[in-house]
């Protein structure tokens, strides 16, 4: 049930993080948005408020260790407890390898990986202690299938996935009740595109979005049903993007 439930959402202030809020503040959940973007996160609050929703809001980085594990104890003391973290900041500034553009290699592992390490390290010591809890990270198409140009997005979003799936296995062998899902986006209507600084890689992926990208609301929905499902059923994977996207 996802009604009366603590999300916390990081990467929340455009996207798929800001869609998947409002969709879950309209089905009753109380939120908590995380990003670095303040006046996103407060315009997103008020529109939330305005339809009848419960939510609070964070900056943070989720690259600082401490910035995550301030927004897990504000959520906590806001709203009594938390039961779901969405680790879903991202960035995609795509490039070939041998543009060297090492820095935004960096950012890629700081943010994609780092962040999601960051997420997991603030809110497991609450989830096991409560023997309950969802964890749902972003990953992409791109963490299952390489391509020119994505070699380091790609492989921050291998480890996503890896990381998810031994999460999984470890709660699991320890009983502890936590679920985890995670996301395979394909091309999703957003800003990520903006990340790109590569010229030639951002003329092909707009080339590619134009042709095929659909709603995050889509995402949206998929998270939704992931959180609504009993605690007995964890929903562990899904791949989500347009229908004729090759
Ligand atoms: P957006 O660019 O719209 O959203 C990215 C979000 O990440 C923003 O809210 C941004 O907020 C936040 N963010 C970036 N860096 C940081 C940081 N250091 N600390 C905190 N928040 C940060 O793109 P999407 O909604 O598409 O991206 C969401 C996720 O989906 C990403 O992980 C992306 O890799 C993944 N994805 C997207 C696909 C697509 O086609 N759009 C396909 C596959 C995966 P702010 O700048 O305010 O900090």
């Amino acid at each position: 049930m996802i009604k009366d439930k603590v999300v916390l959402i990081t990467g929340a202030s455009s996207g798929i993080g800001a869609a998947t809020a409002k969709l879950l503040a309209s089905k009753g959940a109380k939120l908590v948005l995380g990003a670095r973007r303040e006046d996103k996160l407060r315009k997103l609050a008020d529109e939330i408020t305005a339809a009848g929703g419960t939510v609070a809001y964070e900056t943070i980085d989720v690259t600082d260790a401490e910035s995550n594990q301030r927004i897990v104890q504000f959520a906590k003391d806001k709203f009594g407890g938390l039961d779901v973290i969405f680790l879903n900041a991202g960035l995609m500034p795509n490039s070939p390898l041998s543009e060297l553009k090492t820095n935004e290699w960096n950012s890629m592992i700081d943010v994609n990986i780092k962040g999601v390490l960051n997420g997991i390290s603030a809110v497991l010591p609450t989830f096991k202690a409560q023997k309950s809890g969802h964890v749902i990270a972003t990953s992409s198409v791109a963490g299952l299938k390489a391509y020119p140009g994505g070699a380091v997005y790609g492989a921050t979003k291998w480890a996503v996935r890896d990381l998810m799936e031994v999460l999984r296995m470890e709660s699991a062998q320890e009983n502890s009740h936590i679920r985890t899902a995670t996301i395979y986006p394909a091309a999703i209507k957003t800003e990520l595109l903006s990340t790109t600084t590569d010229q030639a890689t951002l003329k092909g992926a707009k080339a590619l979005y134009d042709e095929y990208q659909i709603s995050p609301d889509r995402v949206a929905s998929v998270i939704a049903f992931a959180i609504d499902q009993p605690d007995d059923t964890n929903v562990s994977e899904f791949t989500v993007g347009p229908t004729d996207q090759p």
